[in-house]
This record gives structure tokens, sequence and C-alpha cells, in this order.
């Protein structure tokens, strides 16, 4: 057993499950929180090194000689309980696409595809911060946690060590859902209502298949 002041629930589209906060629920039919990620290659000669983004496909280099790619639309389409064919269907539109986009597909198949669940909160915001009702836990949520990881570890040290949430954390915070500091029963995640209870001072929600360009 480690003991520690604060732990950090960083559990991805898992943290639902460990903290009473809300995500679009991924298990379901319907949900638009997976995403289907397609790994295309060989390229050659060698292609983009860096992210492309068209209205139709997003682009970027893999290790190995590869390209990743991902559309809204696909992402829309699919979820964890999508049939294989519609996958494989989608992963081959997928490399028509960049086909069309970048030189040096002619010789390339899919070589992965996979449906991937993304942790969306259901503002489309990120949820960080410490938890109402629960002292010690601070949650870390996020679905642009790649573009956003190095930012907000530095905002979340700070608010650790000073004990004062920096200002560009307030509009995240996961007292957001939670008007009323919780009871300990309501951390029971079988109980948990996904719905935002108070909307508040939000944002209006991001589309779907594109990460939030603020923390
Ligand atoms: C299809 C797709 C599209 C994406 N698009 C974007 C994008 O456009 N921009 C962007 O910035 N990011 C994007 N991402 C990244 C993604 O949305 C998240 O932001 C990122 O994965 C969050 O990283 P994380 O470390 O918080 O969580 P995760 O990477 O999910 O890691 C959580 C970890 O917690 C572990 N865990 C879970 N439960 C427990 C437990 N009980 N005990 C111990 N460990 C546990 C898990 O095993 C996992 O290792 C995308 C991801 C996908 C799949």
């Amino acid at each position: 057993m480690l003991e520690a002041d604060e732990v950090i629930c960083c559990a991805g589209r898992w943290t639902p499950s460990l903290a009473a906060v809300p995500l679009i629920p991924w298990q379901s039919s319907g949900s638009t929180a997976p995403g289907l990620v397609v790994r295309v290659g060989p390229v050659a000669p060698p292609g983009p090194v860096r992210l492309l983004h068209t209205p139709d496909l997003a682009v970027r280099p893999h290790p190995g000689g590869l390209l990743h790619l991902e559309a809204e639309d696909a992402a829309a389409a699919v979820d964890l309980h999508t049939p294989e064919p519609e996958l494989r269907r989608w992963a081959a539109e997928l490399l028509r696409r960049a086909r069309r986009t970048v030189r040096g597909l002619d010789d390339a198949r899919v070589v992965t595809h996979q449906v991937c669940v993304r942790p969306l909160p259901p503002d489309g915001q990120s949820i960080v911060g410490r938890l109402p009702g629960a002292p010690g836990i601070y949650v870390a949520v996020t679905h642009s946690g790649v573009t956003l990881a190095a930012h907000l570890s530095r905002l979340i040290a700070a608010d650790l060590t000073t004990g004062t949430p920096p200002a560009a954390l307030s509009p995240y915070t996961p007292a957001r859902f939670t008007p009323t500091p919780l009871d300990p029963g309501r951390l029971d995640p079988g109980r948990l209502d996904p719905r935002p209870l108070d909307p508040g001072p939000l944002r209006p929600s991001a589309r779907p298949g594109a990460a939030p360009r603020a923390p």
C-alpha cells in the first residue's frame, strides 16, 4: 500500500468506473466515443513526415514506414459492435482517400484496422481537477490527451503543488457536473448518470471526431 496526499485518476475511458465523472458511454451501440484507426503501407517513396488534415481524412506517419489514417465520418459510423466486413469496407475507403491525398501508396494495403475508444466527456471538454465530495482524488481525463498532455501536466503540477487551481483550469473542473457535493453513495459507478447535471457555463459540444482545441 502506497500512501499519498492526493491521487490522480487518469484512467482514460475507464475513469467513470473509478471516479464519479461522466463520459459518453462507449460500450453501447451507436456510441460516438469509438473511432476507427487504420494503418496502411508500405509508403514508397517515403510519405508525409507531419500531420495532415483534409476535410475527409487525417493522416500521420507511423513507425515502420506506415501511415495512420482516421476520418470523422468513419468514426461516426463505427462502434464496438460494428461487424468486421463493415470495418474492412471503411478501412479500404480510408486507403482510397489516402491514395488520393499523398504519393507513394500505389502498392500499399491495409496493414491493421481497429476500433479504439476515445474518452469523450459529454460536453466535449477535458475534465481536470479535484473531485467534489471525494477528498484526495484528482481527475484528469481528456479526449485531447495527445495534443494537451504537456500543457495539462504543467497546469496539474501547479495545482497540486500550490493548492490553488490555475485559472486556465477553471472551466474544466469536475465540479461542473456536480452542483452539490457528492455523497459517498454517488461514487458507486453503477449508479452514475452519464449526463452532465448542470450544463452551466459550458462551451458548445465538440464535433464527435474532433479533439477539443482548449484543455
Ligand atoms: C481514435 C482516437 C482518436 C484520438 N484523437 C485524438 C485527437 O484528435 N487529439 C488528441 O489529443 N488525442 C486524441 N486521442 C487520444 C485520446 O482521446 C486520449 O486523449 C488519450 O488516450 C488519453 O490518454 P490518457 O493517458 O489520459 O488515457 P489512456 O491512454 O486511456 O490511459 C489510461 C490508462 O489507465 C489504465 N487503467 C484503466 N483502469 C485502470 C485501473 N483500474 N487501474 C490501473 N490502471 C488503469 C489503462 O490500462 C490505460 O493504460 C485519440 C485516441 C483515439 C483512440
